[in-house]
């Protein structure tokens, strides 16, 4: 379980501030940016991989002067650190950040780190699903509305590499839960939360409530001029929003709710409320499709009315955004049949809204390495639109117990082109084959990139 939770202290904060020996633990993109801040920043730093580091990272760290080790740790040398700023890839667990707490070494996340070295307004975007979605809208709202804006965190570049090399008057930082697990102090003027759904729960000691915590975070150290956007459709949020009395002023967008302050939607018609203000933008003006898109985009919009930005900026910059790849991505039509890559839908939610805004029936590419999923929200959507499964994972036999009785056809597959080819057999004229595995992709690929990548290329050699 992630133990991590150091509560906010300004007199250690400022301590720590002044520099020392700042040990980095793991030298991947945050690593990288938190050892680059560190050393402009006059500490002495060291940064250690278990593993082999890339050489992109190596190279930086090498012509900016900075010690480092590669395959092991010389955990002496990392015990005598004053700071250590761990990845958000290596769990609380580890016998070496035990040894480090034990000794009372401050561990911290790369965004904490990184948030002492900058005045800039700060909104920061957490949730199950829809970071990178909502993260990647609400930067383009805001350099559309004429602010001068960087985008960092999960996405791109790092937070500290951004801080350390770039200067912006206002950052958009995409923030996992891992991230916040390492926070003391960091403050985000304006805090989202899109939702708040079952995922990485191997990292929670399979407890839902230590992930809840871990998210909510985001607002922890919050006050009462700060603003708190999120899904009061999300029961979890809707509840524990209310219960947490956060001080900070609260944003619910809704599809089905009316509200007074916050985003709603009335017909066709999006309303985001504002101080007295508010906006109004058509439905079918906004490019993202699907349902969890309108919340994504509510949740921007009501950023960027937020910040000012103007009521046409935002309907014009809506209209025209360009999704991330692999977030239900249209690929081709090939005989009338549209191919989606949604492999970044890495979890059962994610998968539930990519069936959701089907409209044709589908050929449905789903599996990989199972985080515990319960499919049973899917079943109604599955049995409304899902005309075959094509299986692609090592083992599949979750999904054809879940679904073996409610589809006639479900094949098994393990390879991406097995995959591609026995869809585009199985997929009739005005179908929809889509990939959204719901599932991560380890076993039979690198990263979700790669899966999506595969995937598209299968689909383009048709
Ligand atoms: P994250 O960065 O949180 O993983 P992404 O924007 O990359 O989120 O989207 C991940 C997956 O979740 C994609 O399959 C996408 O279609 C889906 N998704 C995006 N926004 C939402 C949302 N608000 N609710 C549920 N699923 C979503």
């Amino acid at each position: 379980m992630e133990t991590g939770d150091m509560r906010c202290r300004p007199e250690l904060v400022a301590q720590l501030k002044a520099g020392g020996r700042l040990v980095v633990l793991g030298a991947g993109e945050s690593g990288a940016g938190a050892a680059l801040l560190g050393k402009q920043k006059g500490y002495e730093v060291f940064v250690s991989d278990k593993g082999e580091v890339a050489a992109r990272y190596k190279d930086v760290l090498t012509k900016t002067g900075i010690q480092w080790e590669e395959n092991g740790h010389s955990v002496e040398r990392i015990l005598e650190a004053d700071l250590c700023v761990k990845s958000p890839g290596i769990p609380d667990t580890v016998p070496l950040v035990e040894q480090l707490r034990q000794k009372g070494i401050p561990v911290l996340s790369e965004i904490e780190f990184a948030s002492w070295f900058t005045n800039a307004i700060l909104v920061g975007i957490t949730g199950s699903n829809g970071k990178t979605t909502t993260a990647m809208l609400t930067y383009h709202l805001l350099k559309e509305g004429g602010l001068d804006v960087g985008l960092a965190g999960n996405i791109g570049d790092s937070f500290a590499r951004v801080v350390a090399t770039e200067k912006h008057a206002y950052y958009v930082l995409e923030i996992s839960s891992f991230q916040l697990d390492g926070i003391c102090c960091f403050r985000p003027d304006i805090a989202v939360i899109t939702n708040i759904t079952e995922d990485h729960l191997d990292r929670y000691g399979y407890q839902m409530e230590n992930y809840i915590r871990a998210k909510l975070r985001i607002a922890e150290n919050q006050r009462p001029t700060d603003h708190l956007v999120y899904d009061l459709d999300d029961p979890i949020l809707a509840e524990r929003i209310k219960a947490e009395q956060i001080p900070s002023r609260l944003w619910p967008g809704s599809l089905d709710k009316p509200l007074q302050a916050g985003a709603s939607l009335k017909g066709n018609e999006i309303k985001i409320s504002t101080d007295n203000e508010t906006m109004k933008m058509k439905t079918d003006s906004v490019a993202l499709e699907g349902r969890h898109n309108l919340k994504n985009t509510m949740a921007a919009a009501t950023v960027a009315r937020l910040l000012g930005i103007r009521k046409e900026s935002i309907r014009q910059s809506v209209a025209t955004f360009q999704g991330a790849p692999h977030r239900l991505e249209k690929v081709l039509k090939i005989h009338h049949v549209q191919y989606i890559n949604d492999s970044k839908a890495t979890n059962v939610n994610a998968t539930y809204f990519a069936l959701d805004s089907m409209s044709t029936p589908t050929v449905w590419i789903v599996g990989g390495i199972d985080k515990g999923n319960d499919y049973k929200p899917l079943m109604p959507l599955v049995r409304e639109k899902v005309k075959a499964i094509i299986c692609l994972g090592l083992d599949n036999s979750k999904i054809v117990e879940a679904f073996g009785n409610a589809v006639d056809l479900v094949v098994e597959t393990y390879a991406m082109s097995e995959a591609v080819k026995v869809a585009y057999k199985i997929a009739e004229r005005g179908d929809t084959v889509l990939l959204s595995p719901a599932c991560a992709s380890f076993d039979l690929f690198k990263n979700y990139e790669d899966r999506g990548d595969q995937f598209k290329a299968c689909v383009k050699s048709l």
